[in-house]
């Protein structure tokens, strides 16, 4: 079925239940009052010309504006493209013109970017045109960009005596056309049809436009519900961006699928934000990233947190130490934690833990594939399929792989086989009960003098060190071996740097010698992705360029 219409079912089934709350807007909404808002905004961009197909570019943090805009364009049939609020002016110019959306929303200023000036450079023409008649030469599609301002923070940035912007809030109190209300059940409206474009995280190189399905999206959220065990009386803590799928999906989709709350604790990671979120609202959910649940668990207020109402939560993203996880459940209560793995282009989750396997199963791996999902390991060259226990790498198919990269045939047909299968460019390797062991990436693998060293291996290793706060291993250039292994760390306390004798001592005997860090780095932090997740690449070439 399509996202408008599961979306109205819910709303008739759990109306008076709470659906939204957002901390740092101070809004509570039900499923009624949600559905209300979604279908005057759905109007109201229809009668601002948005149509079936059309795109619309949402460029901002987490906000209430957000998740009504998810339902609101799902009804339309307008097709949602997330856009990383952490980009730079090329960025955003590009992701406009790949996509052509025909509108953009965004928020007056976010952490230090002003995008009312970045706006007004990449349009200028907005001086002089009445709202939705936007006639701009960088972005030609473009005909309407929509500001969401706080409520209780209105912005000290003079937007509103540009002419042509258009105030969210407003497209809230204007009555809409009575033409509009049968675009709200659209019958041209298939589940086949692309609703999202979501861009990956740029881990490996540039981000690329995966389009997602309304087929691909509801029926992971649904199976991700499922396996975390969701039901009406739970509420999800989502400090994780709605831009990605780990928002929007595996929050967003799986908290209504099962009429279920989400509670967004600040506009973007505060881990304090959301510990205070998850005690105010007696969260049974909290989300994270690895290196968000490594802050949450070392921050000094942790302790006075009441955080007895968790069960449950979702890390995922990266590969998890075993020690976070310990904590994880030790500190924050979360028994029934799972982990899950997946990327944007499978929409994203493909594999979840069992919340009631023992933790050290938990960790081993990222669980068994969700129902309807196939996977298969290969060899990375000839793809023929490896028996269990042996690396290869991991494919996918089923309701969760994307339709195709946006405009971009080439590597969709890189990516996507003729059969349907998506390759995920991740090693992995099964047991014989079909649970899945994540080894790393093809291309973060290292390859030292000839010998194949998985990074995550190392670092799983070295987190047990009592200096270690968090740590990334990567590979650097090496005239004589290739590659040498370095160990990037955050040690615990700055004024006490981890030395290379220290790694070293630690490895002594119980790694093989040549995975042992040739060199250790320590540092403030690691540079991260606007998702929150380590930018290896960058760590690379940081590290490279420390050691020259
Ligand atoms: P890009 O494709 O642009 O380089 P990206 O792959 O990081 O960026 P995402 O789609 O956000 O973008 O992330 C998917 C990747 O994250 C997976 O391919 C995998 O490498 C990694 N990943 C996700 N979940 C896990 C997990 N539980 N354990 C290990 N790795 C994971
Ligand atoms: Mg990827």
């Amino acid at each position: 079925t399509t996202i408008g219409a599961t979306f109205d079912q819910q709303v008739a089934k759990y109306g008076q239940e709470l659906a939204v709350v957002v901390r740092h807007e101070n809004v509570r909404l039900t499923y009624a009052d949600l559905g209300q808002q979604v279908d005057q905004v759905a109007r109201a961009l229809y009668d601002h010309g948005l149509r079936h197909g059309d795109r619309l570019g949402v460029f901002m943090p987490n906000n209430l504006a957000w998740m009504v805009l998810q339902y609101a364009t799902s009804k339309l049939g307008v097709i949602l493209t997330t856009i990383n609020p952490g980009y730079r002016l090329h960025e955003l110019e590009h992701a406009l013109n790949l996509v052509e959306c025909k509108a953009l929303v965004l928020t007056p200023t976010f952490l230090k970017s002003n995008y009312i000036h970045m706006t007004q450079e990449l349009f200028p023409e907005l001086r002089n045109c009445k709202p939705g008649h936007l006639q701009s030469t960088r972005v030609p599609s473009l005909k309407s960009v929509i500001v969401v301002d706080n409520p209780l923070e209105p912005s000290t940035t003079e937007w509103r005596s540009v002419p042509g912007y258009m105030d969210y809030h407003s497209l809230l109190s204007i009555p809409a056309s009575a033409d509009s209300a049968s675009a709200l059940s659209n019958p041209a409206i298939q589940p086949s049809d692309v609703i999202n474009i979501q861009f990956t995280s740029g881990t490996t190189g540039s981000p690329k436009a995966a389009s997602l399905t309304h087929r691909n999206i509801i029926n992971d959220g649904f199976f991700v519900g499922e396996g975390v065990g969701y039901t009406s009386k739970d509420r999800v803590c989502a400090p994780v961006p709605l831009y990605h799928c780990f928002g929007l999906v595996m929050t967003n989709l799986a908290c209504m699928t099962h009429g279920a709350a989400v509670v967004y604790p600040s506009a973007v990671f505060n881990a304090e934000a959301a510990l205070q979120a998850v005690e105010a609202e007696k969260c049974t959910s909290l989300y994270g990233v690895p290196t968000m649940f490594i802050e949450k668990l070392t921050h000094p207020n942790m302790s006075k947190y009441d955080l007895s109402t968790l069960r449950t939560g979702i890390m995922a993203g990266s590969p998890c130490p075993i020690e976070v996880m310990r904590e994880v459940i030790a500190k924050l209560h979360m028994k029934e934690v799972v982990i899950c793995y997946g990327m944007t282009e499978t929409s994203p989750v493909s594999f979840i833990t069992n919340r009631f396997d023992l933790i050290e199963k938990r960790v081993a791996t990222v669980g068994q594939a969700l129902p309807h999902v196939e996977a298969k390991v290969v060899h990375p060259e000839t793809r023929e399929i490896l028996p269990p226990n042996t690396d290869g790498e991991l494919c996918i198919r089923g309701f969760g792989v994307m339709d195709r990269y946006w405009n971009d045939p080439e590597n969709t047909a890189k990516s996507i086989d003729q059969d349907g299968w998506m390759y995920t460019g991740d090693l992995a390797a099964f047991d014989q009960e079909g649970y899945c062991r994540i080894v790393g990436r093809t291309k973060d693998m290292i390859i030292r003098g000839g010998e194949n060293i998985y990074p995550v291996e190392i670092e799983n290793f070295l987190f047990e060190h009592p200096k270690v706060q968090n740590i990334l291993v990567v590979g650097v250039p090496d005239k004589k071996f290739g590659e040498q292994v370095c160990a990037c760390v955050i040690p615990m306390d700055a004024q006490d740097p981890i030395t290379v004798q220290e790694i070293r001592d630690f490895c002594q005997d119980r790694l093989a010698h040549f995975k042992i860090p040739k060199y250790v780095l320590n540092m403030e932090m690691f540079p991260k992705t606007a998702s929150g997740k380590i930018k290896r690449i960058d760590l690379c070439a940081i590290a490279t360029e420390q050691l020259a």
